[in-house]
């Protein structure tokens, strides 16, 4: 009987694995539902210059604020909507979010920093991603060269396609950061290629840094080709002042993670920006 329900069906039962299927079924349901309800919300966490120990951007992270179970993680409904294609208006409304939130802040007087959105290969297509960010960027009016996509190196598994995206997006004026670099498919060769501005270094990695030899290794090589290649370089997840002090050892520019802040909502990062604010007015007057 359902068989005869035509094509959309058909889509929505591809999507589905067996088993489950239910569940599924309502978990599509509820996030297109939240979508309308504005049940998204976006938390931020700050990117620190590993020298100064600065805050010089945040990473956008998005979290469903369920009405009745709470805050959900994005691991529970990003891959749900990666799958039905759900990513795509979910993933326009993070882009333009946070590029709303940057202007606030600059508004607000705040010093402008760079704002970092995560990318799904879903949206990853040269017609609809080059249209929504130029779209985005006339309707929010924030400085492109203070937004960064975060992208991860199965999207670039298409050379000529990641080509000719990552031109495109250059020509726009933002700035491009791999993201888990190290545990995809990496075609090293094409790094210099790619327009790309920084790689993100898997936690994964960062955090046996100190126990582990090969991933200290791995570390410190991956900052050093960063650096002959003239691309800037942020680590991920890092949660104790030993790591930091390896990674500053090894010039690594930037850090992000629980030793200094973990994500949070978008007021808390003003109040931040006014305590390291009064910090630096104390300092000088
Ligand atoms: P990601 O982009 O690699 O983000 C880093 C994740 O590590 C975040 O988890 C963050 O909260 C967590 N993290 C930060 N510092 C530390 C640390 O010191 N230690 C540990 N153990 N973890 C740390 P979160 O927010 O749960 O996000 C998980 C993933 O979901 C992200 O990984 C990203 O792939 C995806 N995601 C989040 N927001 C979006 C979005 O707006 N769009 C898309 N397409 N994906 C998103
Ligand atoms: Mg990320
Ligand atoms: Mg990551
Ligand atoms: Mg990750």
């Amino acid at each position: 009987q359902m068989k005869d329900d035509g094509k959309n069906n058909y889509n929505i039962f591809k999507s589905i694995p067996s088993g489950g299927g239910i569940e599924r079924l309502t978990l599509e349901n509820s996030i297109r539902k939240a979508l309308q309800l504005e049940e998204f919300v976006l938390y931020y966490q700050p990117q620190i210059d590993s020298k100064t120990g600065e805050i010089i951007g945040t990473e956008a992270l998005v979290r469903w604020n369920h009405p009745t179970l709470g805050l959900i993680p994005p691991a529970k409904f990003i891959p749900i909507a990666e799958e039905t294609g759900l990513i795509v208006p979910l993933g326009k409304w993070v882009l333009k979010t946070a590029c709303l939130q940057h202007q606030k802040w600059k508004e607000k007087g705040f010093p402008p920093m760079r704002v970092s959105v995560n990318l799904s290969s879903r949206q990853f297509s040269k017609h609809d991603l080059v249209e929504t960010i130029k779209e985005i960027l006339l309707e929010t009016h924030i400085d492109p060269s203070y937004l960064e996509l975060e992208i991860t190196e199965s999207m670039t598994m298409n050379v000529e396609v990641a080509i000719e995206i990552l031109g495109k997006l250059k020509e726009l004026g933002i700035l491009i950061c791999i993201d888990d670099f190290g545990t995809g498919y990496s075609n090293l060769s094409y790094l210099k290629q790619f327009a790309i501005d920084r790689l993100k270094i898997d936690q994964s990695f960062v955090r046996d840094i100190m126990t582990d030899s090969n991933d200290a290794d791995i570390v410190a090589t991956v900052i050093a080709m960063a650096h002959k290649l003239g691309i800037d370089v942020i680590a991920e997840g890092v949660e104790t002042k030993d790591q930091l002090n390896f990674l500053r050892s090894q010039n690594c520019h930037e850090v992000q993670g629980f030793y200094y802040y973990p994500p949070i909502p978008a007021e808390q990062i003003e109040q931040l920006l006014m305590q390291t604010t009064t910090i630096k007015t104390n300092l000088q007057g």
